[in-house]
């Protein structure tokens, strides 16, 4: 439970961070420090030096510019909980935030942090799956933007090259629909067992114009659950074909299995919480 001996160096400003980066073959950004460090005390990970980028101001705001909410990297779970702009224009986002760990865990714990090290059961990924997210970064070559899809790769694995800073992440805020986030979490951590955000639109007849359903906990990384999106576009969610579509949920991936929850277990509760998911989304009322 020690970490290996390592530098810590302190960045005001990102192309003092970025820079102390170029310096050093084997350093790493910190901001929380809640998933780097018990990977360091697990000797995991064991970086030679630690560029803590918590003073950086300008990654810790919240802005809206246009249709877009832009999220510094630096905010944290609670601040984007209790966000004014967040609550009112990305409610699932600021649902999935407050239902973070603990309220420890929500002070510390960031949004760039969250993404970068993108661990599948992590809740945010799927957040900026569902609304489709933007991912800022900055590099010695300049900014570069990830789409939300072409991001996670794989268990804490992402398109982020080692040598960038994840920015901000911005977020369309949708123009109609309603979106929720449901979560089976794991009574200890708060980490998602099954994570389900969901957002749905219908015309006045109840037929749905547009949905989108994301999950994370369930496979390797958060994802698109296509299938179910499919079998409910166009039509009118009864309560059987709701049912039905939602057992389509894990249809695309291979799903984990772990001391938490088996294979199959996992599955079924992947099917009840996109049911509810999807249920709660249409019973909201629309924008
Ligand atoms: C007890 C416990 C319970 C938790 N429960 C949940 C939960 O229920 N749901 C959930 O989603 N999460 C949970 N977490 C994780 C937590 O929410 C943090 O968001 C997460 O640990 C990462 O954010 P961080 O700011 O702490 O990142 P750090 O631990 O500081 O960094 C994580 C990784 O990201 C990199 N990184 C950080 N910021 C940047 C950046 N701006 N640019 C590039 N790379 C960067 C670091 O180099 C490191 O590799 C839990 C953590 C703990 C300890």
């Amino acid at each position: 439970m020690i970490p290996s001996a390592f530098d810590y160096r302190r960045a005001s400003s990102v192309e003092e961070a970025l820079s102390l980066l170029q310096s050093t073959e084997d350093a790493k950004f910190v901001a929380g420090g809640h998933s780097l460090l018990p990977l360091m005390k697990m000797r995991f990970a064991s970086p030679g030096m630690l560029i803590d980028i918590r003073s950086i101001q300008e990654l810790q705001s919240i802005r809206r510019d246009g249709n877009r909410v832009v999220i510094g990297a630096l905010c944290t779970h609670r601040h984007i909980a209790n966000d004014e702009t967040i609550v009112q224009a990305l409610p699932a986002l600021a649902e999935a935030a407050g239902r973070v760990g603990d309220l420890q865990v929500r002070n510390r714990g960031t949004i760039g942090g969250n993404l970068a090290h993108a661990d599948p059961a992590s809740d945010l990924p799927a957040l900026a799956l569902l609304y489709g997210a933007t991912i800022h970064a900055e590099g010695p070559d300049g900014p570069e933007d990830y789409p939300v899809e072409e991001f996670f790769l794989g268990p804490m694995t992402t398109a982020l090259r080692p040598t960038q800073l994840l920015r901000s992440v911005s977020f369309p805020v949708p123009d109609r629909g309603s979106e929720v986030y449901e979560k089976f979490a794991h009574p200890a951590s708060g980490y998602a067992v099954v994570g389900v955000a969901a957002w749905v639109a219908t015309d006045a007849g109840g037929i749905i114009q547009d949905i989108r359903v994301a999950l994370n906990g369930v496979g390797y990384c958060a994802y698109r659950a296509t299938s179910v999106e499919q079998a409910l576009f166009g039509r009118e969610a009864t309560e059987e074909l709701l049912e039905k579509a939602s057992h389509l949920a894990t249809e695309e991936v291979e799903v984990l299995e772990d001391v938490f929850a088996s294979e199959n277990y996992r599955r079924h509760v992947a099917a009840v919480f996109t049911r509810r998911a999807i249920r709660r989304a249409l019973d909201k009322a629309t924008r």
